[in-house]
Parts: structure tokens; sequence; C-alpha cells
């Protein structure tokens, strides 16, 4: 039920609603894709942050204003995390990214508290950002500040490269949000750290840590350093994430969308181990340039390691960083040498999934 209601409103979770696998779920239908926006950022003169209001619930369909701009807290926490963290993250993209909101033309960024249209999730879609107070297994999702900032680029994906929710391209839409998610975070709890190699080897690589299963530790909604070790409880089962090519998790359109709450472990790797050389700011420069100036909405895998290890060399010239970036890819069987590509697993069903997660 929760995959259908999913399906139906065509937003862009954090995770695979649970169960990830109702069978009865309907095909996918991809929203149609909004205009690449205008380099609005380059123009002088930009610098006012992008109006934020987050809303709540005022009966069925109806919601109403809770917080403003700079007003202070209100009190009610799931409004306040919701609003702070959108500041935070519209602070990272016109600082580290010279991005104006996620349209890169200064607009508006609306939250969504106590929104249970999707219970114990978060998504985003072109109305903004929706939060759940959570349920048995997440606590609060507006808590997360890597969260957030992982919905939030869901609309910069969105209004650049537009990558499809689907198969490859679907996974590295997930893996940009995840990439960013941990980007702010490290920024926000480290502006020194977040640019050195040293800092992002101390930094935390975990998604969604501050909301999954609060009464546990140590566990969260998915683990960017070793993916497929994530979680592991009764509600969910445990986390398959493939951190490799050999391990790709060849799924059917409707698992999932082809597993993109899954492969994206493959892409995350990536990121981190580049993050190890050069440090997550380098990181984070690098996938935007690729995002926004050369990856098209049906990239691949391998599409994605070219193009960020080509924006590396763009950035900053060739040598060191370039090479780490390809390093990176290297280490997930990606770019391998003479494009002998590592076979990928059979395709799998999802009671197969299912039996894996157990
Ligand atoms: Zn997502």
């Amino acid at each position: 039920m929760k995959r259908q209601a999913w399906a139906r409103k065509g937003g862009y979770p954090v995770s695979a609603p649970r169960p990830a696998l109702n069978l009865s779920a309907p095909a996918p239908t991809l929203r149609p894709l909004p205009p690449v926006a205008a380099a609005a950022s380059a123009a002088p003169g930009w610098r006012k942050a992008p109006p934020i209001t987050t809303w709540v619930p005022l009966g069925t369909d109806r919601v109403r204003s809770a917080r403003e701009g700079d007003e202070p807290r209100t009190g009610d926490e799931s409004v306040d995390h919701a609003h702070e963290n959108a500041q935070i993250t519209s602070n990272f993209l016109q600082r580290v990214l010279k991005r104006d909101s996620l349209d890169g033309a200064g607009g508006a960024l609306d939250n969504y508290a106590h929104d249970e249209s999707i219970p114990g999730n978060a998504y985003w879609d072109e109305s903004g950002m929706h939060y759940s107070d959570g349920d048995a297994v997440t606590g609060m999702l507006s808590k997360g500040l890597d969260v957030a900032a992982h919905e939030m680029f869901h609309g910069v994906t969105s209004h650049s490269a537009g990558l499809n929710y689907v198969g490859q391209a679907g996974a590295l839409n997930e893996s940009i949000s995840d990439v960013f998610g941990t980007a702010v975070e490290q920024w926000h709890a480290d502006h020194k750290g977040f640019r050195t190699a040293d800092g992002a080897r101390r930094g935390n690589w975990q998604i969604g840590e501050a909301v999954m299963t609060p009464g546990t530790t140590g566990d969260a909604v998915r683990d960017m350093a070793r993916p497929g070790s994530a979680y592991d409880n009764p509600d969910m089962g445990r986390d398959v994430q493939p951190g490799h090519m050999r391990d790709y998790l060849n799924l059917p359109d409707d698992v999932d969308y082809g597993g993109v709450h899954l492969n994206s472990g493959i892409p995350n790797r990536a990121a981190h181990e580049a993050a190890q050389l050069i440090g997550t700011e380098k990181v984070a420069k690098i996938w935007y340039d690729a995002l926004t100036t050369k990856l098209g909405k049906d990239a691949t895998f391998e599409e994605a390691a070219a193009a960020t290890t080509s924006s590396a060399r763009r950035l900053y010239g060739k040598g060191d960083v370039p090479h780490a970036v390809r390093t990176a890819w290297k280490a997930v069987g990606l770019l391998q040498n003479a494009g002998r590509s590592i076979p990928m697993t059979p395709p799998m069903t999802a009671d197969q999934l299912a039996e894996l997660m157990g």
C-alpha cells in the first residue's frame, strides 16, 4: 500500500517505502521533466536567500504556514528541523556550489512537516520537501540534515541532468542525493575538515543515522563507506546494497524502480573512495559540475565515472585529482581497462531479493 501511495504521488523518497517488494504496485510513472533552469546564479547580486516556508497540515488537503524566512523557532520540532535544514542546505548551495536554490534561479523552498502521506519516509516532488514524523522504524524524518539535503538535491537533479528515476540513471539520481546529503552534513559539522582528505576520513558517511531506529545506535538508512552494512533489523531485514559492479542487483523496473535505492551503493562508494584521497569539498564540486554540465537523463554508471573524471580535469587540471577520481571508480569495478566490464549478476526477481534481505 505504501508503495502504491508513493507511485501515485510521484515523489522521490529517501528510502524504498516498506514493504519494498509489493508486487501489486503499478508500473512507475515518471514525472515530466521540467526545463533546465537558466544559469541565474551567474548574475551578480543574487546572494539573497531564497524564500523558505514550512507548512503544516490543516485538515484534509489544506496547509497553513508555520514558519517563514528568518522567523524564530516555533517550538514545533518537526517544523523547526525542516526549516533550519532547508536554510543550511540553501547556504551550502550558495557558498560551496554558487547555486541559487534548487532551480538555480532563487526559487522558493517549501517544506511540509507532519506529512504522513508516506509514513516513516521523506520525499521531494515539485511542491517541495515532505517529512513524516516517523513510524515504528524511523524517527522524525526532518531531524536528519542529510535526509533534508538528500531530498533537496532531488530538486537540483531534476532542474539539471534530469536523471530518469529508473535503473542505473535512477540509482545515480539516488546516489547524487546521498553524496550531497552527506556533503552538506560534513560541511555543516566541520567547515575546515570538509576541505581535506583527513576530514573526509573522519567524516560521517552514513545516511539517515539520526532518523533510523532512534532506539538503536550505529545503524542508518545507508552507509556510503560500506554499502550493505547500514542496518539489520526485523522490520526491514538486512541492508543488501552492493558496493561493487560484480554485485549489481539486476532487478525489474517494478521493484524499487529497478533498485534505485540499492544499486546506488556502487556510485556512493566511489564518491566515498574519491573523498578519502581528495577531500569531500572537491568531490562535491566535481560531482556538481558533472551533474549540471555533462550527465544526460539516461546516464549509466560508466558515463558518470567518465563525466566526473572529465569534470575533475576541467576544475583541477591534469594530475592527482582526476587520477584520484578514476582510481575511486575503478575500485567499484568501473572504468576497467580496454572497456572490459565486469559481468553483472543474472536478472533477479522480487522474491529472490526478499530472500536475500531475510
Ligand atoms: Zn532519494
